[in-house]
């Protein structure tokens, strides 16, 4: 039942009380995303992040569910939070988990709130409220019901030369093996008034590059009529005036257009990066996790992204060991990924999340299968990578500046439009800029690199 009632408390003589705050991030970027909102959101309101030793009175634990292991790392976190809470403190539990599972949450000891994704955006809000009893609050809605995206606006990223932008949120797929559209609701979008005057808050803080994200980016606009998709918001974004290098997050195969590709191949703002969700190169597997696309559709569409884009970067998330994924269509998805031109390759162990169809499919495979799969996928994807690196030497990129390895005095790491993760030697201060770079080697999973030019 939803408690919150809409007042809010004098926020001095709540800073007074409480000095420190902590946000504990599980999960994907749209979490880290978000948290980034909150964290800046209650900054203004006067809050300051708990230093290490700190009295820490607002535990944020912003949690995952994506998987019963982070349901259950999810708990751990919040067990700790409540462990560590001093005297009159606030443990606040929000995020996917607490979205799917609010009675369980709710039946932690020490919990004092819990926060649905629904409620998210007015967080920074909700906390300021007064407990008015021992029991926690509980403000979940129905997740289902929300049409509307929410901006939260971020105005700085801690410890980062790159932002991120989360235009859009929900998903309506149903992949067999994801809890993701029972956490975030239907598919909706900013508004492209909205992503642009957000982007323009982002250059004037001075980033160089911000990631576009979302739960289902590749249905940016769907909610606002054909007109508003997301080659339609990157049109937008080229005729305006603002200067920004933009990454587009992961997008599913089918979402990829001829359009999208050529524009990405046309326009050097856009960075040539692809990632993209295989999960299986078995057909009858894919079937089985409800995705509409046949192992020789994808591989034709990285070939087509190849052929546009010789050094694009494309990576390629793929799950080991769903139900029934026997010898054979192991193999398939082993061979499928060693013949396409793939740059790196993130391995999911698939693991049954309770309220799914693939928990309670047949054919269930023993975790050490599973993790002997993934394990040869790891390896795989890892050859995969080093001859993408390999390609690129002797290539040169533009590279955003962001930290200065401390085992590496003198040097600056940076990424390029096409993912390479650089190590160059650059003066201290000029983390956040631009530079065009030359690839010159490859040494220990990084790309050693001269500077070449101010971009
Ligand atoms: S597309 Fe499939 S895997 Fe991705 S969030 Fe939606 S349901 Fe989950």
């Amino acid at each position: 039942m939803c408690r919150f009632s809409g007042k809010t408390r004098d926020r001095r003589s709540m800073v007074r009380e409480t000095p420190g705050l902590r946000i504990i991030t599980l999960g994907c970027k749209v979490n880290q995303y978000e948290s980034a909102y909150m964290r800046s959101a209650l900054m203004e309101q006067g809050w300051v992040e708990a230093k290490k030793g700190m009295e820490c009175q607002l535990t944020i634990v912003n949690t995952c569910t994506v998987t019963q292991r982070a349901a259950h790392q999810s708990r751990q976190a919040i067990s700790k939070a409540v462990r560590e809470k001093p005297a009159g403190g606030k443990v606040v539990v929000t995020g996917c988990y607490a979205q799917v599972c609010p009675e369980e949450v709710a039946s932690i000891a020490g919990v004092d709130m819990v926060v649905g994704n629904r409620e998210k955006a007015r967080l920074p809000e909700i906390v300021s409220e007064p407990l008015k009893d021992r029991a926690p609050v509980v403000l979940v809605g129905d997740i289902q019901d929300q049409v509307n995206m929410e901006p939260m606006p971020v105005r700085r990223f801690f410890d980062r030369s790159r932002a991120f932008l989360k235009i859009q949120d929900g998903c309506d797929s149903f992949c067999t093996y994801c809890i993701v559209p029972y956490a975030r609701g239907r598919p909706r979008s900013l508004t492209p008034k909205e992503v642009l005057a957000m982007l323009g808050t982002l250059q004037e803080e001075g980033y160089g590059e911000v990631v576009l994200t979302g739960i289902h980016l590749g249905k940016y606009g769907w909610d606002k009529g054909g007109a508003h998709g997301l080659l339609q918001l990157l049109k937008l974004i080229k005729t305006s005036d603002l200067r920004l290098r933009i990454r587009l997050s992961s997008l599913e195969p089918g979402e990829i257009t001829e359009g999208l590709i050529e524009m990405v191949a046309g326009e050097d703002w856009l960075c040539p990066h692809f990632h993209i969700p295989l999960q299986s190169g078995d057909p009858g597997v894919l079937q089985r996790m409800g995705r509409h696309y046949s192992p020789e559709e994808f591989a034709a569409l990285v070939v087509r992204i190849r052929e546009k884009m010789p050094l694009a970067a494309i990576g390629v998330d793929v799950m080991a060991g769903f139900p029934g994924e026997d010898e054979q269509a192991f193999s398939n998805t082993r061979s499928l990924v060693e013949a396409l031109p793939i740059s790196y390759l993130h391995v999911f162990p698939f693991s049954p999340r309770r309220g799914t169809k693939a928990s309670r499919l047949p054919g269930q495979l023993s975790p050490q299968t599973i993790k002997e799969r993934a394990a040869q996928l790891r390896e795989l994807g890892l050859r995969k990578k080093r001859a993408f690196y390999e390609s690129a030497v002797g290539h040169t990129f533009v590279a955003l500046t962001e930290t200065r390895p401390p085992e590496r005095p003198g040097f600056m790491r940076g990424f390029t439009e096409n993912y390479l993760d650089a190590l160059f030697p650059l003066e201290k201060g000029r983390e956040g800029q631009i530079l065009k770079i030359r690839i010159e080697g490859v040494e220990d999973g990084m790309a050693l690199a001269q500077v070449l030019r101010s971009g």
